[in-house]
Order: structure tokens, then sequence, then C-alpha cells
């Protein structure tokens, strides 16, 4: 355990961070995709060079398969209950992925576990509309798509929006995505729950919207400040802690691999200048850590301090 210079305490259910408790409500754990597959421009001496802290962890070299995690970041300010992406979700029909189809995962009972009945969610806010960010959007109630938060306002960027509503003329599908829009996204909409923001949207003075554009055209990262203290929601800027001492990386799964790096490496040194704590969506455990400037490569690359 490395010791932080942020001041995090253990509470009831998660992390204190000024006023706000941070709680993690997993949705799936365990070996992902092949690294051959994830990261198209990943060579083996990338790992052979970090194995002290990456292998086992984050990587399992015999078969090749990073380690990953799913998950929702639960955020209880002292007004309201905020819900940070929504992993997965039940019985959603995805064939293009075995790991994600016809799930029937006990994910509600998780968010009781963390303190939160859906009833209690005032704000779902997504870091972009990708099928492992937004399944729990909704839940099947009598063969209907409902919204799984009945109080909630769900915030979406206009621009990511726009680009997976495929009611429009110029809507380009992407078959990683199907199903996606009709079951997770546009029954929100439809329900009257939906708000479409732009940069800089604030929810309770602490959470704010920013842009971060590149894995998806509308993603954004999400910045927690208070007290004095900061943390980054940064949703699939990073997918994995072998893009900390190599930032340029990039995921099958990123829209514009370029802009996505610079992004990337945005985030990574606004934390390591400002000793932001990370939370990505899916670092495996420990989920989160601070980052720190990695001195045995001279481009931009980092570290990690993990804290749990
Ligand atoms: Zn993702």
């Amino acid at each position: 355990m490395i010791k932080s210079r942020l001041d995090i305490n253990q509470c009831g259910h998660g992390l204190r961070l000024g006023s706000a408790e941070i709680t993690r409500v997993q949705d799936y754990h365990g070996p992902g995709f092949k690294s051959t597959f994830m990261f198209p421009d990943f060579k083996p001496e990338m790992w052979q060079e970090q194995q002290d802290w990456l292998i086992p962890r984050f990587y399992d070299p015999a078969e090749d398969r990073i380690q990953t995690s799913i998950h929702s970041w639960l955020v209880r300010t002292d007004r309201h209950t905020i819900l940070i992406d929504s992993c997965i979700g039940n019985h959603k029909h995805r064939p293009i992925n075995p790991r994600f189809d016809m799930r029937n995962e006990p994910w509600i009972e998780r968010l009781a576990a963390a303190g939160a009945s859906p009833e209690d969610i005032d704000f779902v806010m997504c870091t972009h509309l990708h099928s492992d960010h937004v399944g729990w959007n909704t839940r099947l109630e009598n063969g209907k798509w409902v919204p799984t938060f009945p109080n909630a306002k769900y915030i979406f960027t206009r621009s990511e929006f726009e680009r997976w509503d495929e009611r429009r003329p110029d809507h380009v599908p992407r078959e990683s995505e199907a199903f996606v829009f009709a079951d997770s996204v546009l029954p929100v909409a439809e329900a009257g729950q939906m708000i479409l923001v732009e940069d800089g949207y604030t929810v309770d003075d602490l959470l704010t919207v920013e842009s971060a554009p590149g894995h998806t055209p509308g993603h954004v990262k999400i910045r927690l400040k208070t007290a004095g203290h900061q943390a980054m929601f940064c949703g699939d800027v990073i997918h994995h802690p072998i893009q900390l001492p190599y930032p340029e990386v990039w995921s099958v799964f990123d829209d514009d691999p370029v802009k996505a790096f610079q992004t990337r490496l945005g985030v990574l040194q606004d934390c390591a200048n400002n000793g932001i704590m990370l939370l990505p969506t899916h670092f495996a455990d420990p989920f989160v850590c601070l980052v720190k400037p990695n001195p045995s490569r001279p481009q931009p690359s980092f570290l990690p301090s993990w804290h749990l």
C-alpha cells in the first residue's frame, strides 16, 4: 500500500474525498481481451519492462489476456447521489461479445450493498455511450426496456448522443455497438429523463463534465473538485495501466487514435502535475491510482501510485 498526499480515508461505504463519498459498484472483474487484439501497436517488450508491477495483477502473459474491470462509480455529495457510467447491464443482446451477451448479474444487489437503491439515484452521468457504460441505464420490465433509475436525470453530451442516434440519416453504425442505442439510450430519452449537455456542465458545483474526445467523438471526463482535492473519472480515456508508461498505446475501440492519445496525455499530465486521483472504469483491482512521472523514459510517461 502506498500512501498518497491526498487525504483519502476509508469511510462507511467507500472513499471520502472532501465532501464526497465515492464507492465502486462492480459488474465484471476478470480476464479481458487478448492484448494483441485490444492494443494493435502493442509490443511484448512493454509488458516485460513493466512486469514487476503489471504481472500478474493486470496482465496474464501465459494467456496474453489483460485483466480488466467494468464498474460504476457511485458519488454521494451533501445533496445528491450520482452514478458515473452504468456498465454492461442484464439481458442485453450483444452477439458480438459473449462476455456482454444476455447476462444475469446481481449488480442491483451490489448497488444496494454500496448503500443505494435505484430510486436513490438523482443523476446518471455517462462518460460516453458504448455498451459497457450504458447497460444499467435500462432494465427489462414486461418485455420493455425502461429506465433503471426512475428518479434520475441522465446526463449525456449532445455530440455523443448524436453520434449514436441511429434515427439520424447520417448515422454510421458500428458492429460492436449494435442494439445499444435502442435498448440502453433511447428509452431514457423517450421517458423524458435525458439532459443533453455541453462541455463545462456542472452537478452540485462539484462534478464538471469536460470534453475528452478520441475514444468517441463526444467522450467526456468528469472532474470532481472538493475541499482542495481533485479526482478524475476518466472513462475510456485510459483503458489499462499499461497506458500509463506507454500513453501512445491506443485501443482498438478508439474512434480516433491520434486524438485519443492527445487526450490521454493531457489527462495524465494534469493528474501528475496536480495530484489528481485517477478513477478509470476498467482498471483491475486496486482500481484507482495517483500518477507520477516515469523517470525511465524520455517521452511523457507515467507510473501509478496505488491507494488500496
Ligand atoms: Zn469501456
